[in-house]
């Protein structure tokens, strides 16, 4: 496969972007990233004229695929011939808010951001202003967007930032946890409870490897929320629109956060973020409230006509069907696929999302109970080799997957998530095609 176009631009890259690239995660591939073209359905199109079935899909926001439906192309296009933005409201974000109050159980009201990062900044410091509190709960492992309050490891009593650049003094608000563990969070309110403003979590960690929650643990996790006055904060900006259909995952799991932060797929492949959550909270942003929160291009109209066509478009066409549908086909051919080559490996994931993680278990490959990808059942034979935390996948052979697997299923044709940890994507634009050849792809390179 000839990638010199790509291996040139990447050279001229590293001279005037860090790294080459403008997010970390894009320079993961080896030996160098795949410039892309354009993108076609399931598809991209590399500068080399590559075509190759991609299941990184932008990172999550785009569950339509690179085609948009005619609806989505022709309110885009409208809104950024007229404006393209004012820093004065328009009519499209109105009703973009409304549909995400209608579909989403627990949200009532609804700030537009500018990205994930944004929507979990800004949710974090509501809660804090909620409650007085100054702590924070968060899930190790967890990843809630490039800001000061969760690019924090080490465990609660040692907690330390997890890049140069924040305060130590900043760190000791934030209390990593381990997901899945209710004793442990049993503990940390035992021991902090009258500190913690609130507790973020992803409903099912999807930034190392995907981790499905057990079941009772949400609810657990909100019951605690409840008893010791701190909000349960649900970072869905993945899972948004994604897992559990329109009404999220927390319409899925039955579980009542208190705020929520969106992203991703609610801008339709523009920036975006978003948080929602009981009026009584949201409305102590400013202007109703003394919360200050402020963004230039938030709830940019072309942004706003993007996202809202596209749930429209979703609600209507039986999206979601079609790629949890897709999704189960790849969950399930891997399983097989796994069980013959490589059975200390094990299939992860739901609904639109599915991930091969390169644990390494030793005994029985996945059973049949979990033959749609893990299901954290206690009765399955793999139960304890599974990884119940975004953090066990640091223990997944990561080398073999970044230099050896990865490059292969890109000679093969095939786009997988940029590492290891990342999750892999299905759309409204791939077909049963793209799944038999990508599983034909790993049989052929793992
Ligand atoms: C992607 C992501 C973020 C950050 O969103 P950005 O738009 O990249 O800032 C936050 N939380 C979760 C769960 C994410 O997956």
């Amino acid at each position: 496969m000839n990638r010199e176009r790509s291996r040139d631009l990447y050279d001229r890259a590293l001279s005037v972007l860090p790294g080459g690239v403008n997010s970390a995660v894009r320079a993961a591939p080896q030996p160098y990233p795949t410039f892309i073209e354009r993108g076609d359905g399931g598809h991209v199109v590399d500068t080399d004229g590559n075509r190759l079935v991609d299941w990184v899909m932008g990172l999550g926001p785009m569950l339509m695929g690179h085609d948009m439906p005619d609806s989505v192309r022709a309110a885009i296009q409208s809104h950024a011939s007229e404006g393209p933005m004012y820093g004065m409201p328009t009519e499209v974000e109105v009703e973009h808010a409304e549909f995400v109050c209608r579909h989403v159980p627990s949200v009532e009201m609804l700030r537009f951001v500018n990205s994930g990062t944004e929507a979990t900044v800004s949710a974090v410091r509501l809660a804090r202003a909620v409650t007085e509190r100054n702590k924070i709960v968060v899930m190790q492992g967890g990843y809630h967007g490039a800001q000061e309050s969760t690019l924090v490891e080490g465990d609660v009593d040692h907690p330390r930032p997890s890049t140069s650049g924040i305060p130590q003094s900043f760190a000791k608000h934030t209390l990593p946890v381990p997901f899945n563990d209710e004793t442990a969070m049993h503990e940390v309110f035992e021991a902090h409870g009258d500190d913690i403003a609130g507790v973020l979590i992803e409903p099912v960690q999807a930034n190392m490897g995907i981790v499905t929650p057990e079941a009772g643990y949400h609810e657990a996790v909100a019951d605690l929320c409840d008893e010791h006055g701190a909000l349960l904060v649900w970072d869905e900006v993945i899972t948004g629109f994604r897992v559990g259909g329109p009404q999220c995952a927390q319409g899925k799991y039955g579980v009542d956060p208190d705020i929520s932060t969106f992203g991703k797929i609610i801008g339709g492949g523009y920036p975006v973020g978003a948080i929602g959550g009981k009026t009584e909270y949201i409305e102590q942003f400013a202007p109703s409230g003394d919360v200050f929160q402020a963004g230039t291009f938030s709830g940019h109209p072309v942004t706003m006509a993007a996202g809202l066509e596209t749930l429209r478009f979703c609600a209507e066409e039986g999206v979601h069907d079609h790629v949890n549908d897709l999704g189960r086909q790849l969950r399930e051919g891997l399983t097989e696929v796994v069980a013959d080559q490589a059975p200390g490996y094990t299939v992860t994931g739901l609904d639109s999302m599915f991930k091969l993680v390169f644990t390494r278990a030793d005994g029985s490959p996945q059973s049949e109970c979990c033959a749609n990808g893990c299901r954290q059942d206690p009765s399955c034979d793999r139960y304890d080799a599974c990884p119940k935390r975004g953090t066990d996948t640091t223990r997944a052979a990561t080398d073999r997957y970044a230099r050896i697997f990865r490059p292969r299923m890109r000679e093969e044709g095939v786009l997988v998530s940029q590492n290891q940890y990342e999750c892999n994507f299905v759309s409204w634009g791939h077909t049963a095609e793209d799944v038999e050849r990508t599983l034909e792809a790993y049989k052929n390179c793992l």
